[in-house]
């Protein structure tokens, strides 16, 4: 609620139960309250737990799970507080059975939401600059038969949050358009989206993306120019009301985020040439298939009357998103010339889709 000293707004938190009978009393006509608020102000001290698994090869590099704790909600966010701890001590377990070694560092955080991931990538520069990956976990358990909106992985700034269009769609949480010099390429994105839609495939599972809208823990990860990505649910018709109970969480997708979500750190964890390989041609293929529905949409759009300029400036931003993420697949290992031949190719591809695609826009023109 915005400062407004003329009409003196305020908000109280309510019962699900309490907002309906309001809803229905205003329904019928002016209504009075009469409220009675007992507040507390007083310091208090910001916690923040962190539990590191050490890497056995590349100790100082690491990835981040974090899952705010102060949202008071069963969905919002002891889904995410809950899935963490399962992932982390599931790890020690793996560990101790020798299953697993993770060569670089696992890292979980449970703390205050953006203050406590702001914190931690700012209060030791030596080790915020070796964090490779952040994820968020936030609401991540929904059954979403009762709840509403699917299961979401928020992407790092693409192209689609200047231009969405087609598939792409924003939540109802709204994002604002970005500036193209705001875009973070990056293979993270269609990396975990790929791990993802197996899991889909597999479990029958809806699995969405979004483009970037921020308001949780990965925004101090992206302001830092750390790779990062919010894994959530949205829209949730309990989020932030006393409804928001263990009866709306379900086992089944509380399991699928958090064994993916477990897999597709392992991945990275232990990356080496042969993992950036797959990374890379898997992003190959991302490019491709994003290229072609670009051009399926600029086709819708010039049809509309829009300009070919404009598709023309949108289909180069994806090809350069594309060619620059492929160039970070090589910070997977120390040694870069194994990869920048596949790296080149990969961009020699997309810049040759890329021109065909645009050639064929002027022609419709
Ligand atoms: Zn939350």
């Amino acid at each position: 609620i915005p400062l407004d000293t003329v009409n003196k707004s305020w908000a109280i938190a309510m019962s699900f139960a309490a907002k309906e009978r309001l809803k229905a009393s205003l329904e019928k006509g002016k209504t009075t309250l009469k409220v009675r608020v007992k507040t507390n102000i007083y310091p208090s001290e910001e916690l923040t737990i962190v539990a590191d698994i050490k890497g056995s090869e590349m100790p100082e590099e690491r990835l981040v799970f974090s899952a705010h704790i102060q949202e008071p909600g069963a969905n919002d966010n002891a889904t995410g507080v809950g899935l963490a701890l399962e992932m982390a001590s599931l790890t020690a377990k793996f560990i101790k059975q020798q299953q697993y070694e993770p060569k670089r560092t696992l890292t979980f955080l449970w703390g205050d939401e953006i203050i406590s991931t702001q914190r931690y990538v700012q209060e030791d520069s030596i080790r915020a600059k070796y964090i490779r990956w952040g994820i968020s976990l936030d609401m991540v358990g929904e059954d979403t038969e009762k709840t509403g909106g699917t299961f979401l992985i928020e992407k790092m700034p693409d192209p689609s949050a200047i231009w969405t269009r087609g598939n792409d769609k924003h939540t109802e949480w709204g994002g604002s358009k970005m500036k193209l010099e705001q875009m973070k390429p990056h293979y993270l994105n269609d990396f975990l989206i790929d791990k993802f839609k197996q899991q889909g495939k597999r479990a029958n599972w809806i699995v969405s993306t979004n483009p970037f809208e921020g308001g949780s823990d990965h925004v101090p990860f992206l302001r830092q120019n750390i790779p990062s990505v919010l894994f959530w649910h949205f829209t949730d018709q309990f989020y932030h009301t006393d409804n928001d109970r263990i009866d709306k969480v379900s086992k089944t997708t509380l399991k699928n985020v958090g064994t993916t979500a477990l897999i597709a750190a392992y991945t990275l964890l232990n990356a080496d040439k042969k993992v950036a390989k797959s990374i890379l041609l898997n992003l190959e293929t991302a490019a491709v298939s994003r290229l072609n529905e670009e051009f399926k949409q600029s086709k819708i759009a010039i049809n509309n009357g829009d300009s070919l300029s404009t598709q023309i400036e949108i289909i180069t931003a994806w090809k350069d998103w594309y060619q620059k993420s492929f160039t970070t697949t090589s910070g997977l290992f120390s040694d870069e010339k194994v990869i920048n031949n596949d790296i080149e190719k990969s961009q020699k591809l997309i810049d040759s889709i890329s021109s065909v695609i645009i050639k064929e826009l002027q022609k419709k023109n």
